[in-house]
């Protein structure tokens, strides 16, 4: 068993008393609130967004840990997974001191963050296959003042996941907290590595509800981990960073999390009716294997093919610079496939 959590946590951190909301003062039900200076005239939206919502977000987490298998304290919830990110090396990296290392081509905010935040940033790189090496290649050249390891898996933008027996002996070798990005998990099923956070004492997994579950506009990202890293994540977030309407949404959703899975189900079908689509398509070098619902393909002068989609009106990502001659594509619809798939064709045959 390796030592307590707080040995990588941030001393500051360590010294926290956290801000008690007007919520946190007074729990229960009451005819006059008159505690957090809202406004009770109730003449606008009928007084409907009035009222600050549960810092703790109690009733969406008793939920969302039914339908997961854990407990609401192995919870944290975040205004999207980027927050979780944020917070996280806010956590256990001091800034100009600190550092991380992931992963890549990988999802570019574990960089961005790191800017932000003055962590040190280190892209290892993924193998051709784009999965990871071995710890016994990477733990003892990594810098010593890593903090954090973020694996993304599946991955954003190459779509596959990566070696489980591999990401376990990651967990158990490195001195740190080991992060896994799961924001692709429902295209995935099955795969999902949450049961972990019960053996291990440094994981967190990222998981959110922009893809799969549908709601990118309303913000909405989730950590598991063990109830000590989530109290401290807790500690640190803005108190209200969960709005109303945001935690209603998720609730009725998970009430209806039959209709979620069948919407990934279908987009599944969609992805593997696109790659055979593509597969006799012009231009197409490449299609990398997805258990996303994006596809990573390489195509015959990418670049200029970007392009043409603009003028057409589609837009693809560009991800030359990760993969040369790369291009990801989101699975959309039927009709949006089909005429992707159509303009592809007339770029190379006119
Ligand atoms: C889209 C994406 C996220 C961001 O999710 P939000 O919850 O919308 O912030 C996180 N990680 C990866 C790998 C993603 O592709």
């Amino acid at each position: 068993m390796k030592s307590p959590i707080n040995q990588w946590v941030r001393p500051n951190i360590q010294k926290i008393t956290p801000y008690s909301t007007a919520r946190d003062e007074f729990e229960g039900t009451a005819e006059v609130l008159l505690d957090a200076n809202e406004n009770s005239l109730a003449d606008i939206f009928d007084g409907r967004y009035s009222r600050y919502p549960d810092p703790h977000q109690r009733e969406l987490k008793r939920d969302l840990a039914t339908l997961k298998g854990v407990q609401s304290e192995q919870i944290f919830l975040g205004n999207g997974s980027d927050e979780a990110i944020d917070l996280l090396y806010r956590v256990f990296c001091q800034p100009a001191k600190d550092g991380v290392v992931f992963f890549g081509p990988t999802y570019g905010m574990y960089k961005v963050s790191a800017a932000v935040n003055e962590v040190d940033a280190i892209e290892w790189p993924l193998d051709a296959d784009f999965d990871i090496p071995a710890p016994q290649e990477t733990l003892s050249l990594i810098p010593k003042n890593t903090k954090i390891l973020i694996f993304c898996s599946p991955n954003n933008p190459t779509g596959n996941q990566l070696n489980r027996d591999r990401l376990r002996a990651y967990c158990e070798q490195f001195n740190g907290i080991v992060v896994i990005d799961e924001a692709y998990i429902d295209f995935a099923p099955g795969e999902s590595l949450i049961p972990w956070i019960d053996q291990l004492d440094n994981l967190v997994i990222l998981q959110t509800f922009s893809k799969a579950w549908s709601i990118a506009a309303l913000r909405l990202g989730v950590a598991y981990s063990t109830a000590e890293i989530i109290a401290y994540l807790n500690l640190i977030k803005p108190p209200y960073n969960i709005n109303a309407v945001t935690q209603e949404k998720a609730k009725e959703l998970i009430e209806t999390a039959g209709l979620v899975s069948q919407s990934a189900d279908r987009l599944i079908e969609l992805r593997e009716n696109l790659i055979k689509r593509l597969q006799n398509t012009s231009g197409v070098l490449h299609i990398y294997p997805s258990k996303a619902n994006f596809l990573l393909v390489k195509f015959d002068k990418a670049p200029a093919l970007f392009q043409h989609l603009l003028t057409k009106g589609i837009v693809i990502r560009n991800r030359c610079k990760e993969v040369e001659n790369g291009l990801r594509i989101t699975v959309g619809n039927q009709a949006q496939n089909e005429l992707l798939c159509q303009q592809i064709e007339n770029f190379y045959t006119l």
